[in-house]
């Protein structure tokens, strides 16, 4: 049996963890039907991904799917050990188009972030966009919502 994790993170992977965390996830963990939620503050730039819902990459400009083979290599570029990820500027080499790891489409949502709020979830799917809106004007930043599996 695989878990479920209700994920938000910030649109902005720069942006810090709002002062109104608590109340975002208390916000999560009652939509998500749950006791079981947590805040990570990583303190620098974290990849934050979905688990075994991942199915793969497409660039975002022209939909072409990315070479997995890239992505790694991009990643092992853009990762600086103790300072966590560092966003370059990748040409995608599928147009040539400038754009960052973050810019990507992932499918389902993955995502770069000092932090994140999750709660499990036995019995319920995606956020919706109303839902994440809510979650977002509580934190008061927008929000990407990650599904995690695992
Ligand atoms: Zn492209």
């Amino acid at each position: 049996m695989s878990e479920t994790y209700l994920v938000v993170i910030p649109t902005d992977p720069m942006a810090g963890l709002p002062d109104n965390a608590q109340a975002v996830l208390k916000r999560l963990a009652c939509m998500a039907g749950t006791d079981e939620a947590r805040i990570k503050d990583y303190g620098k730039l974290q990849f934050i991904d979905c688990g075994e819902a991942f199915e793969g990459i497409n660039c975002p400009k022209c939909a072409v799917t990315f070479e997995i083979a890239t992505w790694h290599a991009w990643m092992d570029q853009d990762w600086h050990g103790e300072e966590g990820f560092h966003l370059h500027s990748h040409a995608m080499p599928c147009c040539r188009t400038k754009l960052t790891l973050n810019d990507l489409v992932y499918k389902g949502p993955q995502g770069f972030s000092r932090w994140f709020i999750s709660a499990k979830t036995n019995n319920r799917g995606a956020l919706t966009n109303s839902e994440l809106e809510k979650l977002g004007a509580k934190a008061g930043i927008p929000l990407r919502a990650i599904i995690q599996q695992y």
